[in-house]
């Protein structure tokens, strides 16, 4: 049987994109739909813009730290339309760009919905298509709770296109979002306070660094209210009105949620053609991104494994070599992700939290530190870094690597190769540090804490 396409791809995303390419490039025949905009939710509303707004944000205190270094300089004024604007153009010519990367590959691009009516044939506007295999990239899309007044508040997705910038800000929830924006918020000039319904945030990270986190953001003057939950939402006059489980009324020009991303499926009709799914609508793979319609494959958020865009990525690398080349591709590897929250001051983490290795490591010894950064003795800001190292006393071998502070998420990146190439500690202490960097702390830490 002869199909339009070898591979027809749903949702133009890091995932879906980066599967379109390497299997045109194997040979295949491909094409890719999608009804929003090219490169998905970290070039439009994720990754990108949020660090770009993170930069953004950092600003009022480099002006303040200036003074110590010399410098007479002052944030005058702070306009929210340029921000927002010239980062719209720069996630314009990033849209561009992916187009031509699908076009120089050779992938045929249908803009528009696209929608399965059996596993062989994809149905949009311009067309139908049939393809002797589909993938399904589709993503995921911000979640809100269902609660009384929940058209009253924003996602991040909104975040984005402000019309106007917040004077006071509440955000929900307490994973990387919430973090990330309270930050960007608290930055730009907004009375900002985040709201988690537990006892403490950023639940899954280290404990030492969720309450170091906690600590440093307070300082910074974000208000953080944990064990609250939010009843009810109310609009009034312009001001949102937030009622919480305590009986507290709190106002707020703007109440973002992020309360988790939940998969993108509704209108692909994939229950109609048979492919299993989990109660959040996460489609159900095996290790080669087969769905259980054997056609039909599935990857990044939509399968709500690890939400994050590199993992997206290495998950369409395989299953284009899988697919499409006689190779036989390794399995993803899910142990020791490198990731970072870019909270300010960031974290960055690599391998599991002192209270996961210590079950697996019975003899775990944990190597701490923490300081003022060089830059800070000067600039008298009183932020901190910490940094851990996990190490198996058995075999000596570094597990993970924890950090809160500068530019984490860049320091974070190295260690993640050393503890994928299964470096010791003995490694660690023979790698001569760079000074004076925060990171050579990483190669010099002598002394067992716990
Ligand atoms: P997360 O899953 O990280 O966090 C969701 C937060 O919302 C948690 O604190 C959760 O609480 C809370 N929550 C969930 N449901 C409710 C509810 N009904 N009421 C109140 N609170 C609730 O989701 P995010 O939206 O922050 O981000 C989605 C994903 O995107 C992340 O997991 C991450 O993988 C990815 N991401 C990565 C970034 C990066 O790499 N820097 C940046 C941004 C996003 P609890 O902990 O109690 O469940």
């Amino acid at each position: 049987m002869s199909y339009d396409y070898d591979l027809f791809v749903i949702g133009a995303g890091s995932g879906g994109v980066r599967a379109a390419r390497m299997s045109a490039a194997y040979g295949a025949t491909v094409a890719v739909a999608e009804d929003t905009y090219l490169g998905g939710t970290c070039v439009n509303v994720g990754c990108v813009p949020k660090k770009l707004f993170v930069y953004g944000s950092h600003y009022h205190e480099d002006f303040a730290d200036a003074q110590a270094f010399g410098w007479n300089v002052s944030a005058k004024s702070f306009e929210w339309d340029r921000l927002r604007d010239n980062k719209t153009q720069e996630i314009l010519r990033l849209q561009g760009i992916y187009q031509r990367l699908l076009d120089d590959a050779g992938v045929t691009t249908h803009h528009g919905t696209a929608h399965l009516a059996d596993e062989h044939t994809v149905v949009m506007e311009q067309g139908i298509f049939s393809a002797e295999r589909i993938l399904v990239a589709t993503g995921s899309w911000p979640t809100v709770p269902d609660i009384p007044g929940r058209e009253h508040v924003i996602t991040s997705n909104e975040a984005f296109y402000l019309d106007s910038f917040p004077s006071k800000v509440v955000v929900v929830g307490g994973g990387y979002i919430a973090v990330e924006f309270a930050g960007i918020f608290a930055g730009l000039g907004a009375d900002t306070q985040l709201l988690y319904r537990g006892p403490l945030f950023l639940r899954g990270f280290d404990e030492g660094v969720r309450r170091f986190v906690a600590a440093e953001l307070e300082k910074k003057g974000i208000e953080l209210s944990f064990d609250t939950n939010v009843v009810r939402v109310e609009s009034s006059g312009g001001h949102k009105v937030l009622e919480l489980s305590d009986g507290q009324r709190i106002e707020a020009d703007l109440v973002m949620y992020a309360t988790g991303r939940a998969p993108k499926v509704e209108g692909l009709g994939l229950q109609d053609v048979g492919v299993a799914m989990a109660d959040n609508g996460a489609i159900r793979v095996n290790e080669h991104y087969q769905s259980s319609v054997p056609s039909i494959y599935a990857l990044g958020d939509v399968i709500d494994r690890v939400q994050l865009t590199p993992v997206a990525i290495a998950e369409a690398m395989h299953l284009a070599r899988h697919l499409f080349t006689e190779q036989a591709p390794a399995p993803v590897a899910y142990e020791n992700i490198p990731t970072a929250v870019f909270s300010q001051p960031n974290i960055g983490t690599v391998g599991p939290t002192e209270e996961v290795a210590r079950e697996r490591f019975p003899q775990l010894q944990v190597y701490e530190s923490e300081f003022r950064a060089l830059k800070h003795t000067l600039s008298g800001r009183d932020e901190r870094t910490l940094m851990k190292l996990l190490v198996d006393g058995a075999s000596d071998r570094v597990v993970a690597a924890h950090m809160v502070g500068l530019d984490a998420g860049e320091i974070i990146q190295g260690i993640g190769v050393a503890i994928t190439a299964g470096a010791s500690k003995a490694d660690f202490d023979d790698t001569i540090g760079i000074h004076p960097t925060s990171a050579e702390e990483f190669v010099t830490m002598r002394e067992v804490a716990r």
